[in-house]
């Protein structure tokens, strides 16, 4: 059985988080979605509420599970027993930023393996930061998060 997590802040999941995790169910048996980060750096929704939507957003997916850690991520892939760590990437700076990640995390712990998901080009313009700014400016989200309409995105 293949554990994989796929790590992120998820400050909101977008729909281009949800299509990695889709893609990732289908090649792992498990796949935990899993919000692995510093409680010290504010983020603009909190734990619950982006454990919320990322719940919301993969209930369809029966072998995808929202988690959460406070820990490292190799800490947390030794506890949960996972093998495997998903990323997606959609462009040079991912790479270059993500090849860091993964020499960091083989160091920590060489058993565990990064496998990429490159981004569907129509998605690959789609980030949390982008989410948060058009949030901020009053400008619709439709299209960009699986759950736009969810009482946690809505500023009315
Ligand atoms: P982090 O703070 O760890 O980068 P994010 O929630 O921003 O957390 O991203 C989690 C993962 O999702 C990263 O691997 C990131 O590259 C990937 N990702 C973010 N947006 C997209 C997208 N539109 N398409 C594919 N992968 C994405």
């Amino acid at each position: 059985m293949t554990k994989a997590v796929f790590p992120g802040s998820f400050d909101p999941i977008t729909i281009g988080h949800v299509e990695i995790i889709r893609r990732a169910a289908e090649i792992f048996d498990k796949v935990y979605v899993s919000i692995l980060d510093n409680p010290a750096k504010s983020r603009q929704f909190s734990l619950e509420e982006r454990m919320e939507l990322i719940r919301d957003a993969i209930k369809d997916i029966p072998n995808a599970e929202a988690d959460h850690d406070s820990g490292l991520l190799t800490d947390y892939c030794r506890k949960k027993g996972i093998n495997v760590i998903v990323r997606g990437i959609r462009n040079g700076s991912d790479v270059e930023y993500e090849s860091m990640l993964e020499s960091v995390n083989t160091k920590i712990a060489p058993e565990l393996k990064t496998v990429y998901l490159i981004a569907k080009a129509e998605y690959a313009y789609i980030s949390s930061s982008l989410v948060r700014q058009l949030i901020e400016i009053g400008i619709s989200i439709d299209g960009l998060v699986p759950n736009a309409d969810h009482k946690i995105l809505r500023r009315d």
